[in-house]
């Protein structure tokens, strides 16, 4: 199908996109790597006025490891994460999520900002960004303010950003050294979208779990920080039954819709398999 007519703007600075979006009021839309986007105009299920394209704003791009804190601009690619040994040394599970996203033509220019900003409760990123515990760096014409991966997103495709806001950058606090992490999705096929993922961060000391993080993808209408079932696994070594019980609290969290990946049942079940292959692989994964 063929999107509806718009006009097209490209800025080169972030200082003209904010302008333009706030000129240019609700019916203007910030364009990243297009591939959420396009698509989603070319079915006439979003039909802007106008694209403020994000791609020449240098401002808007790169990665910085410093020691308490990584920055992520919001125009870096997908392929750029999976890339950057910097970032893979401080938070691998990085590069593991990113590699499950589609496929290399769609990650060279999906972007990290596109994926969170899109609200699709399909996108794996989001959730990633809850186990990390994210910040989001958003800025209008009118400021910025800061917005927890966690407290963002409301619904299907319902964010909590303002008309004329954008996502600018991703700020992540630095992971422990020697943390265990996994990124688990089931799909259908390669460049699927999950039918359930889970992300999952462990620090153990002594053979017990010291912190933990876990969120789910697909499985609601929005990301999941699955609160109960970190609850479950701090503080306990992490064997069988206590996994059992971090699997249990995930699966009662979710509510996944029925569709062609599988029954809400099925789904939320995968959930829990995500949960405790997940839980399995950081344990195995984290140094004391
Ligand atoms: P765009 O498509 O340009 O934008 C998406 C939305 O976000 C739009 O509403 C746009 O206005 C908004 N937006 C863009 N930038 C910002 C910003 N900085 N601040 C606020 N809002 C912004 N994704 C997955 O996570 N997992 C998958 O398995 C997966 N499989 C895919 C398979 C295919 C075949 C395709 C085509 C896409 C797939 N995707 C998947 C989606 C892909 O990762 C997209 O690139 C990504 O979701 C959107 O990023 P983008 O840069 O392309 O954003």
């Amino acid at each position: 199908m063929i999107p509806g007519s718009f006009e097209y703007l490209c800025p080169t600075s972030k200082g003209d996109a904010l302008k333009m979006l706030a000129d240019g009021g609700e019916n203007t839309r910030p364009l990243a790597g297009g591939h959420s986007l396009i698509p989603m105009m070319k079915l006439r299920m979003a039909s802007p006025e106008k694209l403020v394209d994000l791609s020449k704003i240098s401002e808007l791009k790169g990665i910085s490891v410093g020691k308490k804190e990584i920055t992520i601009g919001a125009m870096t690619t997908q392929h750029e994460l999976i890339g950057d040994e910097d970032l893979h040394r401080a938070c691998p599970i990085m590069r593991e999520a990113a590699l499950l996203i589609a496929d290399p033509q769609v990650r060279y220019c999906g972007t990290l900002g596109g994926n969170i900003g899109n609200g699709d409760p399909g996108n794996d990123m989001p959730g990633l960004m809850q186990c990390l515990d994210a910040t989001y760096v958003v800025e209008s014409s009118g400021g910025s303010r800061n917005i927890k991966a966690r407290d963002f997103y409301q619904g299907a495709y319902f964010t909590a950003l303002d008309t004329g806001e954008i996502i600018t950058g991703v700020k992540i606090p630095m992971p422990a050294e020697n943390h265990g992490y996994a990124y688990t999705k089931l799909k259908r096929k390669v460049g699927d979208y999950a039918t359930a993922a889970a992300a999952v961060i462990v620090e153990i000391a002594k053979g017990q779990v010291r912190a933990a993080s876990i969120a789910l993808t697909n499985v609601a209408d929005t990301p999941l920080y699955a609160e109960d079932a970190v609850k479950a696994i701090v503080g306990t070594s992490l064997d069988a039954t206590d996994i059992d019980k971090a699997v249990a609290a995930a699966e009662a969290i979710t509510s996944p819709v029925s569709d062609g990946r599988g029954s809400a049942e099925y789904r939320t079940k995968m959930a829990g398999v995500m949960v405790r292959r997940a839980l399995e692989s950081a344990k195995d994964r984290a140094g004391e």
